[in-house]
């Protein structure tokens, strides 16, 4: 398998891709590895989870080098990445042994009640391209924390990552035996799918993970689903600066080129501010660096991969048609390298795929809107439940949007943030089952119910 640098089109490497034969047998170790590393006392577990986190940071030039040139993430969103995951490992160095201990839930009568958190076993952890680092140790550090072997397969767009995943959690003391990498596409992971596992964690697209819940629930195992989403924005008449508004809406719109499952995809603004809201917008995105990803001060690279230029064109085109207003973008820059020049179109509507349908890069619509119904009748109007932000200054009349909104997640005067304090889900087509949070350690065990008499 060839890894393609999107800034360059170059080949960076080949990599060997796993075949029936290697993943059969590397499942056969896993389910060896797993039977030891259950026993393993989880503050020996944290320990070494630690120590992973310590040879991450140790590396941190490295990685993000390895990470923007299979990616083309800008190297300083690279940096942010690796370091802003850690935070994952400080949660479960936190509250691992808390939410993983065996609990006595009632010893007053004469029948003792305990529930013990046993790990599931072998499970799968099919992943993303676009931030593997906090996708990645979303599923892989919590399954490993209570006690499961991984079976992780890395997108077939950050194979490097995962192949240094591997690397370095094999260093920090993780048995050979109860963390493996598959490298490869959707052949690899159709692999792991016939495999006899314990449990299913999935991050990627609707498509493939509503396939992959069909075609696991015979074995009646646990499957989560973290998928995309359509995520809203909407800005509020009473914001104190219309021109700080549209900057930060900016941001949670085309940071990392707009390749986040929670980046802001659709803008609602209040007809009173529209006009200058737009104009700082747009603005604010013209003046957006884009270029080589290596070089210092690059805010937008080339995009992951090479089919998404056409979504783009299909969408600003459809759009277009429909009568919106094209701002600023809107082409492929000439040249080499997957570059999507920023774009902002205004004057749109939900006819217009571009409001519908997740574009997963760097094009963003406006809409503007008579009042807050109207708002949360059309952020409501999608079949993806992720996040949804309000930016106000009246906490009550932000609150009063954002409880009527059906995603999993909510912001008031923030967006396109993950916390590993608060549990990370997806409503409607944006996915199934917890992430992060107590919730999400959990999320890797079996409980099982003692009921002890003397
Ligand atoms: P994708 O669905 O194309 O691929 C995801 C993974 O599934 C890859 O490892 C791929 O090799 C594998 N795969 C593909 N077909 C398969 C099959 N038939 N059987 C088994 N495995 C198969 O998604 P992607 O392009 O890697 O990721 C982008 C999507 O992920 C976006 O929709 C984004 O919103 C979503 N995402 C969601 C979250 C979240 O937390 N909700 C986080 C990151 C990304």
């Amino acid at each position: 398998m060839d890894i393609i640098n999107p800034a360059t089109e170059k080949v960076i490497q080949s990599l060997n891709t796993d075949d029936q034969n290697s993943v059969t047998k590397k499942i056969q170790k896993l389910k060896a590895g797993q039977q030891a590393w259950k026993k393993v006392p989880v503050e020996e577990r944290i320990k070494i989870l630690l120590s992973f986190g310590d040879l991450v940071k140790e590396n941190l030039e490295m990685l993000a080098e390895v990470l923007t040139s299979e990616t083309g993430k800008p190297m300083e969103q690279s940096r942010n990445e690796i370091t802003g995951a850690h935070n994952r490992i400080v949660h479960i160095k936190e509250n691992g042994l808390r939410w993983l201990s065996r609990e006595t839930i009632s010893s007053k009568g004469a029948v003792t009640e305990e529930i013990d958190y046993e790990p599931l076993g072998v499970i799968a952890n099919i992943s993303a391209w676009n931030f593997p680092y906090n996708v990645g140790y979303n599923v892989f550090l919590y399954a490993l924390l209570a006690g499961n072997a991984v079976a992780y397969k890395p997108s077939e767009f950050s194979s490097l990552t995962g192949l240094k995943f591997r690397e370095l959690l094999w260093k920090a003391g993780v048995p050979k035996d109860v963390f493996e990498c598959f490298v490869g596409g959707a052949a690899v992971g159709e692999m792991l799918l016939e495999a006899d596992l314990d449990g299913y964690f999935f991050t990627g697209s609707h498509r493939t993970g509503k396939y992959i819940a069909q075609k696991v629930a015979s074995k009646l195992v646990p499957v989560q689903l973290e998928l995309g989403g359509k995520d809203p924005l909407y800005v509020m008449d009473d914001i104190a600066d219309v021109e700080q508004a549209a900057v930060n809406a900016a941001e949670g719109a085309f940071y990392n080129n707009g390749q986040s499952c929670c980046a802001v995809e659709r803008i609602y603004v209040h007809e009173k501010i529209y006009d200058d809201f737009v104009q700082a917008f747009v603005l604010e995105v013209a003046s957006y660096k884009m270029g080589d990803p290596l070089q210092k001060g690059t805010y937008i690279g080339p995009v992951t991969r090479k089919e998404q230029l056409e979504v783009f064109q299909d969408q600003v085109q459809d759009a277009i048609a429909l009568g919106a207003n094209l701002q600023t973008g809107g082409k492929r820059k000439e040249g080499k390298g997957y570059y999507w020049e920023p774009t902002v179109l205004t004057k749109v509507n939900h006819q217009m795929k571009l409001m519908q349908e997740e574009s997963f890069g760097p094009i963003i619509g406006i809409q503007s809107v008579k009042n807050d119904a109207e708002a949360v009748s059309l952020m409501n109007d999608t079949t993806y439940g992720l996040t949804a932000a309000v930016f106000s200054t009246d906490k009550e009349r932000a609150m009063n949007v954002l409880d009527q909104l059906s995603t999993g997640t909510v912001y008031w005067n923030c967006c396109d943030r993950v916390s590993p304090n608060l549990p990370w889900t997806g409503r409607k087509n944006s996915g199934l089952g917890v992430t992060l949070s107590y919730q999400g350690i959990r999320a890797f065990t079996q409980p099982k119910a003692y009921h002890l008499k003397p």
